[in-house]
């Protein structure tokens, strides 16, 4: 497929490798303990609020603020979700997809490769090593280095980068946080799923090849 695409920016978790019910579950478990002693809830009540409204606002500092909001509480600090997720230690359930670091090795072949997560550097690394993948085929690492639901972290690529925005696409598994915002910032965009608000919907990560 012709197009202009120069760099190419992928997302981690839920990108390069999927987030399992088990994954899903530990991580969940360990939000709602979080949310469970700040709201002052039962961890049950207040994981049906979160799923609720995460499913409405599709970012999880969002719907902590709608339910700090409705229970009238103060609203968490920005990375309490971040937190949370980066202390639930699930690296064991993480598999080496020899697949996906082949296609990555022909892809940097051609294209600049990028990795942009909201995931601290240390643990961002360490999935990497248990997916097989090396860190060195990214040029940039850009981990835990800005919001992306603000587009901080975009912006601060583009201007690493240099190149046109258009000639950046970006490649993840959130709908707004990985499609809306860097679109916004007029960066491609491929989501792995359906979402016709992204330049490109691909099934699995293994697609990503076909549509470049
Ligand atoms: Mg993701």
């Amino acid at each position: 497929m012709q197009n202009n695409i120069s760099v190419i920016g992928v997302d981690l978790d839920g990108t390069l490798y999927p987030i399992t019910p088990e994954i899903k579950k530990r991580q969940r478990e360990n939000i709602y303990q979080k949310m469970s002693v700040h709201f002052g809830i039962s961890a049950e009540e207040v994981g049906k609020l979160f799923e609720e409204n995460y499913s409405k606002m599709g970012s999880g500092s969002r719907a902590l603020e709608s339910i700090a909001k409705s229970l009238e509480k103060p609203v968490p600090k920005e990375d309490f979700i971040q937190e949370a997720l980066e202390e639930t230690d699930f690296l064991d359930l993480l598999e080496p997809n020899l697949k996906l670091s082949q296609m990555l090795n022909r892809i940097s072949v051609t294209k600049k490769l990028d990795l942009i997560t909201s995931s601290r550097c240390d643990f961002a690394l360490e999935k990497l090593r248990r997916i097989g993948i090396y860190k060195e085929i990214f040029e940039n690492i850009l981990a835990h280095e800005g919001s992306k639901t603000t587009g901080e972290v975009y912006r601060k690529w583009l201007s690493k980068r240099g190149f046109p925005a258009s000639q950046h696409l970006y490649v993840g598994d959130n709908q707004i946080q990985d499609i809306d915002v860097p679109n916004q910032l007029g960066i491609q965009t491929c989501f792995l799923g359906n979402y016709l608000m992204a330049n490109f919907q691909i099934k699995s990560i293994l697609d990503l090849e076909s549509i470049l």
